[in-house]
């Protein structure tokens, strides 16, 4: 049995198959998630004989650091290593007040956006909810200080991974003391699984990558949103924000001379008007080898302007030195170019 990724639940269960008595599972489940430890004999409140007995039934698997880049601005950029081999990538942003942990939650990704870094390089597999846990447990030991904030927006689709990114906000709220309100789940709208998201009562905030104002755009810059035209993804968000009381964010990637036009701000007005929802612009990333751009300041501003003046709620990403939050595979596809990774 994997001892990270189990529930509180699971680890009872566990102890009770070795003769144990059920608050062993919970003194595990401290060791795991509260103290994040690496390996069973760190749990010093459990005798010799069961460390050995634990050890022998069990595996802990946490990832390896292969990199870890701090940009001047405090941003920790870790490349991590998964017991197979695989690589994933989590970012560490510090604020004054808070500590925010981007992280991945596949490796690789299947949805093939045409600016994005992990577009096209397909999916290897999903994560499990352990790994997706290791990632901000690795990121407090990093910093040294209890993450506050888990955005789901490094590599991978969250929601083609449904079961275990679940498992994992429910590890993180309950075991490792997250608020569910702090946490916020991107995705490029797979429609379904939004409205079963909704049926899970989480506090999560949703954050949907919608990029262009109407389905012909929107299906070249994500291939995969071919699938879930606009009218019932949006629906899908209305009934998330009115079940969970959480208005939902729409993010909206500005691509010069793409998506970035008044008129395009226009039309993405109209299409949100009324919404219990606020657009996220987030200027472009550039990645080499990709030929998207990212317009000017006077061209963002304007596009924001528009959508103030029809009372759409606007905030916008700004960068943090070199390590920005909307690198999405870019630190992974750097690697790969050097040949490093698999
Ligand atoms: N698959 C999920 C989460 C991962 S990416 C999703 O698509 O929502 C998180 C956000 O960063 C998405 O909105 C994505 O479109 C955006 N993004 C990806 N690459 C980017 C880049 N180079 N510059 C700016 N935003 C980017």
């Amino acid at each position: 049995m994997e001892l990270l990724g189990a529930t509180l639940t699971e680890l009872q269960e566990y102890c009770a198959k070795l003769s144990q008595p059920a608050f062993r599972g919970k003194q595990i489940a401290g060791w795991l998630y509260n103290k994040g430890v690496s390996g069973v004999d760190e749990m010093s409140n459990l005798s010799k004989p069961l460390r050995t007995l634990i050890s022998e039934t069990s595996t802990l698997s946490r990832s390896r650091i292969v990199t870890g880049t701090t940009a001047s601005d405090g941003v920790l950029k870790l490349l991590l290593e998964l017991t197979d081999g695989n690589r994933i990538e989590t970012v560490v942003i510090p604020y004054p007040d808070r500590l925010t942990v981007c992280i991945s939650s596949q490796v690789g990704c299947a949805a093939g956006c045409a600016f994005c870094a992990s577009g096209g390089l397909g999916l290897i597999r999903n994560l499990t909810a352990g790994e997706i846990v290791d990632q901000v447990l690795t990121a407090q030991a990093c910093a040294d200080k209890r993450v506050t904030n888990v955005v789901y927006m490094g590599v991978g689709e969250p929601l083609l991974n449904y079961e275990n990114v679940v498992k994992s906000i429910r590890l993180l709220t309950d075991e490792v003391g997250i608020s569910a309100r702090h946490i916020t789940v991107s995705t490029v709208g797979v429609t379904p699984r939004i409205v079963r998201l909704a049926r899970e009562k989480m506090q999560v905030t949703l954050a949907i990558s919608l990029h262009a104002p109407h389905d012909d755009l929107r299906k070249e810059l994500i291939p995969l949103a071919g699938k879930y035209p606009l009218k019932d993804l949006l629906a899908a968000c209305q009934i998330y924000a009115h079940t969970t009381g959480r208005r939902v964010t729409a993010e909206y990637v500005l691509l010069a001379e793409v998506n970035d036009s008044i008129a395009d701000a226009r039309e993405l007005a109209r299409l949100l008007k009324g919404m219990l929802c606020n657009v996220n612009l987030i200027p472009y990333n550039p990645v080499a080898g990709i030929g998207y751009k990212r317009p000017g300041p006077l061209r963002v501003a304007a596009f924001r302007k528009t959508l103030e003046l029809a009372d759409i709620p606007v905030t916008q990403r700004f960068e943090r030195g070199d390590a920005v939050m909307a690198a999405c595979g870019q630190l992974r596809r750097s690697e790969m170019a050097e040949g490093e990774s698999p």
